[in-house]
């Protein structure tokens, strides 16, 4: 990262953890799999991480500077969070409002506005923290649901960082994320950043879609373009840490731990569960498919132990504590069933593990039992992997788990299928060795290639990328000294030249095309321009004539109406700028009023050389399907005719190839001597108004996106302010 700015990572928990026992502070390495996935890559980048660590402020006010200066040392810099925001924001919004919602259990989700404003204002402290260290150039890779709005909040105090986000959890589809009645902020939150990074690629989907259809912003090639930037969304699945499992299992600790389990379990096959207690992970379910398995497959009973562990997660949390007391019941209910003086069913540990008492669980694990009912990733399903070093193990992984869409070698079940579970644990059971080998091996090369370094080094190579692409878009805006020149060439020059395109530049876009008349403060521009003897003024529209003339007739200007089919000089008549040829129309038409019918919310506007389809108004997803089906019927029916089919902002134009706004505009070019050419546009139409000026004119695009314009402006205010500036007004 040399010489671009330093890397910081943000997520809500420190990888050091505080507390106090007996008055004393004491510091914890989490284990958890980003911390530990992270460690390694960022000690290798020199950087620093922000984030909670794990304690009340109020509770270590008076160490507040011992502990900054104690984790300096770990590159760790600790955003202290009071007590009130702890519950309300990390117990609160996080785990009461996003967990349930994200995992499409939205019955469970508490929709509170005094939550969501803890949600805001933890992520503002973490701003705070962030705003003191970060300088322009940095790049910020921040991690997960706890800190959604960072990337705006960031992006407002320094525009200029390169901002990373990964989603640690699933982007529920659309239909569940809109109930969330602060889905914009959440979004515009998310958008702060340059690169927005998800497990899997339906999780990508999911995100663009709620966009498009909340927001309104379309995106392609997974890159959402907003009125300002581009976003990049992709795909990242996390790896794990995968040697440090695979050569955990050949230790004496772990070797050791091995024998005690064996001592218990005997001969018997293992199947073994790792899971925090959560309602997502489907651990109850997995008990009911467990006993159906014993039911429906008696032969195996007092010859499989399944091994149940799981850790204790949200402790204090209601919710949580109605699962354990129902699984413990559970529990209890099958190993009564069905156990016998010699054989318990399951063995169940409430509790967290050492990491060589891990290791040898899944060392020891026949089958890996993992089948969550949502799961952004889950990081259990690839250690198993990673430990069975000699091919011998099965995994049963249930669809819903992100790590599905990688691991198609497991035996892959819906979780929620008893019947399917039961004949899985069997298959698993009686499963080849040479099978159960080549299952894992090609797992195990996967997992090892892409490893959690490897995805972190991905990411952020990635984020680098997406910079250099948003140059592409984003052209030079005028500002500064180039501005200064545009006045001074203005003040300077004889006799000017102004192109002006209308919707879009001069005012701004509305629902419907006949909102958009020009208000006073626009005419008033407008009047300043043309007064000034050495200007000719053109409005150069895609609009019908007859309401250009209604909206500027009055007006001593020139007008080019219908992308360069008619043309109004001033003190004459309305004409046309070549013959062409309408027969087409009758054609086209019938097929523009099917789509419309079938495409609610869209219409047809009729120009006397062209048929434009209006979707604006349309249901988003809908309308991009209609266009593109639409596109394709004209063309085919309009493969011999002179006429194309151009697409716009929301938009398809049928209409005479010969026509555009650059042709239409050579008329006054071949006119006079200009020493002054300015040129202002905001879409496609206008690109070839750009491609016509000669190389010393001043051209605009407004808004961003692609363009051979020289300059850019952000939006008609910003137009209507140098136009301001240019006729003397300000
Ligand atoms: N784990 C742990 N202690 C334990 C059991 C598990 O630290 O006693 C770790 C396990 O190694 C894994 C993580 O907890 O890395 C669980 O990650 P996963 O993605 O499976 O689920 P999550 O808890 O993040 O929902």
């Amino acid at each position: 990262m040399e010489g671009r700015g330093k890397l910081i990572i943000v997520s809500n928990r420190l990888p050091v953890s505080l507390s106090r026992k007996g008055g004393k502070l004491q510091y914890q390495r989490s284990v958890g799999g980003l911390a530990t996935g992270l460690a390694s890559f960022y000690r290798e980048y020199n950087s620093t991480w922000v984030g909670w660590p794990g304690i009340a402020a109020e509770k270590v006010k008076d160490d507040a500077q011992n502990i900054k200066r104690h984790l300096k040392r770990e590159n760790c810099v600790p955003v202290f969070l009071p007590q009130s925001v702890v519950e309300q924001f990390y117990h609160g919004f996080c785990n009461k409002t996003i967990w349930p919602l994200f995992h499409y259990f939205p019955t469970y989700a508490v929709f509170s506005d005094t939550l969501w404003n803890a949600y805001k204002r933890g992520n503002q402290l973490f701003a705070d923290v962030l705003e003191d260290i970060l300088r322009p150039g940095d790049t910020v890779w921040i991690h997960d649901f706890h800190l959604m709005l960072l990337p705006a909040m960031l992006r407002k105090r320094i525009p200029d960082l390169s901002i990373g986000f990964f989603l640690h959890i699933p982007f529920p589809s659309s239909e569940i994320f809109r109930l969330m009645p602060w889905r914009d902020e959440v979004l515009r939150g998310l958008l702060g950043a340059d690169l927005v990074g998800f497990h899997t690629a339906d999780y990508v989907g999911h995100f663009l879609s709620s966009v498009r259809r909340i927001l309104g912003y379309e995106n392609s090639f997974n890159q959402v373009l907003t009125e300002r930037r581009m976003i990049q969304a992709d795909v990242f699945p996390m790896g794990i840490d995968y040697k440090s499992f695979r050569d955990a299992v050949s230790s004496p600790e772990v070797k050791k731990e091995i024998e005690k389990i064996k001592q218990r379990v005997k001969d018997n096959k293992v199947i073994i569960s790792v899971d925090r207690l959560d309602y997502t992970k489907g651990i109850l379910q997995r008990l009911v498919a467990f006993e159906c398995f014993l039911n429906r497959y008696p032969d195996w009973r007092g010859k499989v132990t399944f091994i149940l562990l799981v850790v204790p997660s949200r402790i204090g949390v209601e919710r949580y504590a109605q699962l354990k007391r129902e699984l413990d019941e559970m529990v209890g209910r099958i190993n009564g069933k069905y156990g016998t003086i010699g054989w318990i069913p399951i063995w169940y540990l409430y509790r967290a593990v050492p990491k060589e008492v891990l290791s040898a669980l899944y060392a020891v694990g026949d089958v890996a039992l993992i089948t969550p009912l949502r799961d952004g990733m889950n990081l259990v399903a690839k250690e198993y992997v990673a430990s069975k070093i000699n091919g011998d193990g099965v995994i049963i992984l249930g669809e819903l788990a992100g790590a599905a869409r990688e691991m198609g070698e497991a035996i892959i079940v819906n979780p929620l299928d008893k019947g399917q579970v039961a004949k899985a644990i069997q298959q698993a059971l009686e499963m080849s060795l040479g099978e159960k080998a080549e299952r894992m091996i090609a797992m195990q090369q996967r997992l090892e290639r892409y490893d959690v370094v490897r995805w972190a080094n991905d990411f952020v190579e990635r984020l680098r990328y997406t910079k250099e692409k948003q140059m592409v878009f984003s052209g030079k805006k005028l500002i500064g000294e180039e501005e200064k020149k545009l006045h001074e060439d203005y003040k300077k020059a004889k006799r000017r030249v102004l192109f002006l395109d209308y919707d879009g530049t001069l005012v701004g876009f509305k629902d419907k095309p006949e909102k958009a008349k020009p208000d006073e403060e626009l005419i008033k521009i407008l009047q300043r321009l043309i007064g000034d003897e050495k200007n000719d003024v053109v409005i150069v529209s895609g609009r019908d004539p007859y309401t250009l003339q209604n909206w500027l007739g009055e007006l001593r200007i020139n007008i080019i109406a219908e992308h360069g089919i008619w043309i109004k000089e001033v003190d004459e008549e309305w004409a046309m700028i070549e013959l062409f040829d309408n027969e087409w129309k009758e054609k086209v038409r019938p097929i523009l009023d099917l789509y419309t019918d079938r495409t609610p919310g869209s219409f047809v506007e009729e120009k006397e050389f062209s048929l434009v389809w209006h979707y604006r108004r349309c249901d988003p997803i809908l309308a991009t399907v209609r266009a593109r089906e639409l596109k394709d019927a004209l063309l085919q029916l309009i493969a011999n005719l002179k006429i194309g089919v151009l697409e716009g902002n929301k938009v398809l134009e049928v209409k005479n190839t010969s026509i555009n706004k650059g042709r239409a505009i050579l008329h006054w070019l071949a006119k006079a001597d200009y020493d002054f050419i300015l040129v202002i546009g905001d879409d496609w139409t206008d690109e070839d108004m750009f491609e016509v000026v000669p190389q010393e004119a001043y051209s605009i695009k407004v808004g961003f996106g692609i363009s051979k314009a020289k300059y850019r402006l952000d939006d008609p205010d910003e137009v209507r302010n140098l136009l301001k500036k240019l006729g003397g007004a300000l």
